[in-house]
């Protein structure tokens, strides 16, 4: 059997073992399985593609040089991806995982110039083709490239979360896929210099102003957004290096991201095909500025106090858990609660923190039981007959704005109803406004406390009171 086939093989196996992994880390009680999976089904691409690299190499038309670059490539890309995800804290990862995404975008573009500048004799008929993979591969991987990038600069906060507001923005937008469509009927029947030079700018472009017009509110589904467009950039350049593991990774990619794009477009109850459209970001005149009245504090033990004489305690929490770390001593909380027979579970809003399930890992990791962890629809009904709710460094995900005030940037957006309890205690370390900007009226209301400060500290006074 020669090399090529067996590469063919693996990468069947390669491409079923990365079917096996999505299935898998779909669940909570899967997930660890389903991240082997991944591995392995990498390690066996990156070893096929080794070997044929060595065969091209020594017996076919490739050079030495070619497999130096790849082993040089793999270790230095290798080392640096270890050292980045073993450094990465858990709140730094959306901003990772953007720019990773920026990266499979650039790897699109550069594959799609090799394509023109340097590919092999292509037989006459496929040529329109060939130049059509090109240009269509190039330009979804300059959309990716700058849109994660400023993806990665929102979410790090080196860039204002604030949506860009151009004039005529949509017609921009538009404007700029009709010119694509355009330049890439004039590619494929003449294929000048200029043209790919003008669609990659015009894909940087676009890129950059898809996601620099979305709001922050917004940014979770464009997160995932991304991630299928870097999916589709994959795909593209498998096509060009015709790579059929490339093409399916890619088609995997695409597709799961598109699907939980859509799945995030449902849960903040945004339209799915204006996401895709891109630039959806909101026009609201915003309630920041409006006087909500005074909000009223307590104090750990006083917390304390009102825990033990609670009947059913639910926690909802947010970005500022993870960013305290709290999530240990929230475990502790809970366990110490639990014992006492309180009844405690979590609300997890579905972008509640930074990323997709990003509650869920901190309370696995935290060893909190999955069986009392319950999704925002499971549980918004019972926030009635609950006693007390802990809104631990949570904001927008719990903003009444959302539900009741038309004029909200966030308005429509789902939101756990904590207000409906008898009892609300907001852990946070001031009075400012969430990841969306916009003030929460929710700190206000009568039945609302501030516990101010870090959220690990606050919680673990409370279990000393306790
Ligand atoms: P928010 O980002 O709205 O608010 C987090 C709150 O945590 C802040 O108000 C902050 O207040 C508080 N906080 C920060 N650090 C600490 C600390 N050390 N101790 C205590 N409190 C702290 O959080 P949510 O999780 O409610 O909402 C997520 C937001 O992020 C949504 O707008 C969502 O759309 C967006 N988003 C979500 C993504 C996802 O996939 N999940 C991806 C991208 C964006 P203070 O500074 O006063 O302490």
């Amino acid at each position: 059997m020669t090399v090529d086939a067996l590469a063919g093989a693996a990468y069947i196996v390669a491409a079923l073992l990365f079917i096996l992994s999505l299935a898998g880390l779909s669940r909570h009680e899967s997930a660890r399985s389903g991240v082997i999976y991944g591995i392995s089904g990498m390690v066996i691409a990156l070893l096929s593609t080794l070997a044929l690299t060595i065969a091209d190499a020594w017996g076919g038309s490739g050079s030495t040089i070619g497999l130096v670059m790849l082993v040089v490539a793999v270790i230095v890309g290798g080392a640096i991806g270890l050292w980045r995800a073993r450094v990465v804290q858990m709140t730094g990862m959306p901003e990772l995982i953007a720019l990773l995404h920026s990266f499979v975008g650039l790897a699109a573009v550069l594959v799609g110039w090799n394509g023109y500048l340097a590919h092999e004799t292509i037989a006459p008929e496929l040529v329109g083709i060939h130049n059509a993979e090109v240009f269509i591969g190039i330009f979804i991987g300059g959309v990716t490239f700058t849109g994660s990038i400023v993806a990665y600069l929102k979410l790090s906060a080196k860039m204002s979360s604030k949506p860009l507001m151009l004039p005529g923005k949509n017609a921009l937008n538009i404007g700029a896929l009709v010119a694509f469509l355009a330049l890439t009927v004039w590619f494929v029947a003449d294929q000048q210099l200029w043209l790919l030079i003008a669609v990659t700018l015009l894909s940087f472009a676009l890129g950059w102003h898809l996601v620099a017009s979305i709001g922050g509110g917004d940014m979770p589904v464009v997160v995932s957004m991304l991630n299928s467009y870097s999916g589709w950039a994959a795909a593209a350049a498998g096509f060009l290096l015709n790579n059929d593991l490339l093409i399916v990774t890619g088609a995997l990619v695409g597709s799961s991201g598109a699907y939980l794009s859509y799945i995030m477009c449902k849960a903040m109850n945004r339209s799915f095909l204006s996401v895709i459209a891109g630039g959806f970001g909101i026009v609201a005149s915003g309630s920041a500025d409006e006087d909500y009245g005074e909000h009223r504090e307590i104090t750990a033990d006083a917390a304390a106090d009102m825990l033990s004489g609670a009947q059913s305690v639910i926690i909802t929490p947010g970005y500022g858990m993870a960013v305290a770390k709290a999530q240990y001593p929230v475990a502790d909380l809970v366990a110490k609660l639990r014992e006492r027979g309180v009844d405690v579970r979590f609300g997890i809003h579905p972008v509640a923190g930074r990323l997709p399930g990003h509650m869920n890992v901190l309370l696995a990791e935290a060893k909190v039981p999955y069986d009392i962890v319950l999704s925002m629809e499971e549980i918004n009904d019972d926030f009635a007959k609950t006693s007390v709710v802990l809104v631990i460094g949570a904001n927008d995900t719990v903003n009444p704005a959302a539900a009741e005030d038309p004029g909200s940037p966030i308005a429509g957006m789902p939101v756990l109803r904590v207000w409906e309890a008898e009892n609300v205690i907001v852990f946070k370390r001031s009075m400012a406004a969430g990841y969306a900007g916009v003030q929460n009226p929710l700190f206000f209301r009568d039945n609302a406390q501030m516990l101010f400060g870090d959220a690990k500290e606050r919680v673990e006074d409370i279990i000393r009171a306790l």
